[in-house]
């Protein structure tokens, strides 16, 4: 586990707040035009509006090229084994409920190794944020097929192309008994990214986000049409959903009105396969948490 620079280690005072800055920790080594530099700066912004203590918040990654998270956020941090960031954030969470517990996972991490990890995390429901930064590959070991490769994906370890239907992370997660919060968005949309992570925060148990991420070194051709496509993402939206600025909604051409409240309805938009759903699927701001188990 690692820390705070010395020079930032303070309360601040009742006039003063921290800036931009202050969660700021060194230039981030993932390779240019990468999905995840758009998401640390959403997740630094939300550490100040929200002005989160340095010395009250740790963020738990595994491995991966996602999981160098921590590094990059001055803050307490733990880049730990693979796959076993939710139980190293649960042991935190339970042991300093205090603390504002941040977990950043990749599609390796979390849906092939960690996926024992990742099921129990869900259902122990314990107040954290989850950010699973799914780039559709193996990145850091040089592009081998993941879990959540679309079939037919070409790697190192498929020169052919995957065989496999892909796991779908949110079709996963909502099937888990006591979920509490599921959410997707895409990176390419910082004002829809920064607003998830937001309702993530703010809510009051296992928030769970897939980030859909773009990797320009092994999938360069994934996302690229994509991103210049206004038909590649529909927006899920509704007055319990996240809300995103009426500009930033004028630019979608597919919207459809979700109540999260409907888990039925939430499972039947996990599956859409003509573009990309985002939003939030479900909440259940009333599913018991562990982390207050024998609190009172
Ligand atoms: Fe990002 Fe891909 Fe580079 Fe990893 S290999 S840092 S996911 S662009």
């Amino acid at each position: 586990m690692f820390g705070l620079k010395p020079d930032v280690c303070h309360i601040p005072s009742p006039d003063e707040v921290y800036s931009l800055e202050d969660y700021e920790d060194g230039v981030a080594r993932w390779c240019p035009g990468c999905g995840d530099h758009g998401i640390l700066t959403s997740v630094q912004k939300l550490c100040r509006e929200k002005q989160l203590a340095p010395e009250k918040t740790v963020f738990v990654s595994g491995i991966g090229c996602s999981s160098r998270f921590p590094h990059y956020m001055n803050t307490y941090g733990f880049h730990g084994l693979h796959g076993r960031a939710f139980p190293v954030a649960s042991g935190v969470k339970f042991r300093r409920p205090d603390l504002n517990v941040f977990v950043v996972t990749g599609d390796g991490d979390c849906c092939s190794i960690g996926t024992a990890h990742w099921i129990h995390a869900i259902r122990y429901n314990m107040n954290m944020t989850v950010l699973l930064l799914d780039n559709s590959i193996y990145g850091l070991t040089k592009k081998q097929t993941s879990p959540t490769s679309a079939m037919g994906t070409k790697s190192n370890t498929h020169p052919h192309g995957s065989v496999l239907p892909p796991i779908n992370p949110i079709q996963t997660t909502l099937g888990v008994s006591n979920v509490s919060f599921v959410a997707q968005t895409a990176d390419w949309n910082p004002a829809h990214v920064y607003e998830t992570i937001k309702a993530a925060y703010e809510h009051p148990g296992f928030a769970f986000v897939r980030v859909v991420q773009r990797c320009p070194v092994f999938m360069r051709d994934l996302y690229d049409a994509a991103v210049s496509d206004p038909t590649a993402l529909t927006l899920l939206t509704h007055d319990n959903g996240i809300k995103v600025h009426e500009n930033v909604e004028k630019g979608f051409k597919k919207i459809i009105q979700h109540d999260p409240g409907n888990i039925h309805k939430a499972r039947e938009y996990a599956e859409i396969s003509d573009s990309i759903p985002i939003g939030l699927f479900y909440q259940n701001k009333n599913a018991p948490r562990y982390d207050e188990y024998g609190a009172s």
